[in-house]
């Protein structure tokens, strides 16, 4: 059905690649791999204990396939690592063991439909494990021949292979003669064909033609032939996602379509025949369902259709996990006038797993600053990271954490290589947080363009 295409393991580098910048120092959830009991900084994750045991646990019922198609809600006040936790988990999957990453805001958009998109990441979430078999011959060259085409390339030959029962001879292209050459096989090696790739492997010396070798005081015992069947049958096995399939099929030009992007809305027969088709491979034993993560960000902003379309989407035999975050309290559920705990429909709620998290301490603040200092390469003085510590306290730590890299750009211009208490103070009075932008912007408001019909700088007219 598909030719080589990207696998999950291959384009989990290129997915959310922006968002993971700010992660980068995560490098899973710093847990116990035995108890699963969190250590108190580990794999660049520092506190918040509690959240990461229970994210934890969730993986390993991952893991174990027992938890496809529930909800788990990461709530907690901003900066408080639900992202980091989230992407903690997805270092600790397997590397074929789909993690999707979705902001919210990306379901509006113009390109399709909110639950096409929706769907489209939750059949991106969802592995198929695909099993091929190949032949693998295994034996000692025997014979060589190669033929000089009219141009002069050579492009065909015939090699025969001695096994442990018989000999064989087979035809071979210019591509497996390049393959042997590059190897340099000789009559008397040993080597293994990969008959579906063409890929072939020297695996040492016969017996037989190593005597000289012998002679010479090389140990020959890894030379020797190996016993037993030389016809062996290997599996291949490579893993893409659902929504991979969906596009090769979907379009004459679908293998594109997947580097693009460009995949539009895809026709619901596509994917019932897609369904079907899983599902007989996975009778035949061909293949595999890997149930992987589907991460929501902001999920509050999600309005009550994608509530509905996900609440659906969770019963489906085919469904991943969901991780949703949010950092609200009470709020109004999108397309509602109703107002609800996160901003998420009650009936929905019902169904989901709530791990929250809390506001840090200051020696958490000061750890988290200093590992990202360190990720970031930036040598802070203590009293340059005392004082983040103390803004990050008090303004938030995304905010004390962007200071990293302007304070080291401010040191730079004073050809000073440590980042010390003043290029700290003047990146702070540089830059604005939030708390301290939204005071200017009350004390200018009239000098401000806005639409609250105050008098503005406004040149529309
Ligand atoms: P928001 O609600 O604003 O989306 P959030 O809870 O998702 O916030 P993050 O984005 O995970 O917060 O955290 C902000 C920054 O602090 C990130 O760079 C993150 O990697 C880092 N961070 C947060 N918590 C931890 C932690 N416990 N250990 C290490 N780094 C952390």
């Amino acid at each position: 059905m598909a030719a080589t295409i990207q696998t999950v393991s291959e384009s989990k580098e290129l997915r959310g690649l922006n968002l993971i910048a700010a992660h980068s120092h995560i490098r899973g959830l710093g847990v116990d791999p035995d108890t699963l009991e969190p250590r108190a900084s580990s794999q660049g994750l520092v506190g918040q204990e509690k959240a990461r045991k229970a994210a934890a646990v969730i993986l390993q019922m991952v893991k174990e396939g027992k938890i496809a198609g529930r909800a788990v809600l990461i709530s907690g006040p901003p900066s408080t690592g639900k992202t980091a936790i989230a992407l903690g988990m997805s270092q600790s999957l397997g590397s074929d063991t789909p993690f999707v990453m979705l902001s919210s805001s990306e379901i509006f958009s113009l390109e399709m439909s909110k639950t096409e998109a929706l769907e489209q990441a939750f059949r991106k979430s969802i592995g198929v494990r695909i099993k091929e078999e190949s032949e693998m011959i295994e034996g000692e060259v025997v014979e060589i021949q190669t033929d000089r085409s009219v141009t002069g390339g050579t492009k065909q030959g015939k090699l025969t292979i001695k096994t442990t029962d018989m000999e064989s001879v087979y035809d071979m292209g210019s591509k497996m003669i390049d393959a042997m050459t590059k190897e340099r096989v000789m009559a008397g090696d040993i080597i293994s064909i990969d008959k579906s790739s063409g890929k072939i492997s020297k695996l040492g010396r016969s017996f037989a033609k190593s005597r000289d070798y012998d002679a010479m005081g090389v140990d020959t015992k890894f030379l020797q032939c190996p016993d037993g069947d030389l016809q062996k049958r290997k599996e291949v096995v490579h893993t893409v996602s659902l929504h991979e399939i969906d596009v090769i099929n979907s379009r004459t030009q679908g293998f594109l379509a997947l580097f693009s992007g460009d995949t539009g809305e895809i026709r619901s027969e596509v994917r019932d025949q897609i369904n079907t088709k899983v599902a007989e491979w996975k009778e035949e034993g061909k293949a595999e369902i890997v149930p992987g993560v589907l991460f929501i960000d902001e999920v509050h902003m999600l309005d009550i259709e994608c509530f509905s379309y996900i609440n659906r989407a969770l019963e489906d035999e085919l469904a991943p996990i969901v991780i949703m975050a949010s950092n609200r309290g009470n709020s109004r559920i999108r397309g509602t006038n109703y107002r609800s705990p996160h901003g998420l429909p009650l009936d929905f709620l019902d169904r989901v797993v709530i791990v929250s998290t809390h506001a840090y301490v200051k020696e958490e603040i000061q750890q988290i600053l200093s590992i990202r200092a360190q990720e970031e390469e930036v040598d802070l003085t203590p009293d340059a990271l005392a004082l983040l510590t103390k803004i990050g306290q008090e303004t938030g730590l995304r905010y004390a954490s962007n200071l990293i890299t302007t304070s080291q750009l401010i040191a730079a211009k004073r050809r000073q290589k440590q980042v010390g208490i003043e290029d700290v103070q003047r990146s702070f009075a540089l830059f604005y947080d939030s708390g301290r932008s939204v005071k200017f912007v009350a004390e200018f408001e009239k000098r401000l363009i806005g639409d609250g019909g105050a008098v503005s700088l406004s040149v529309t007219n």
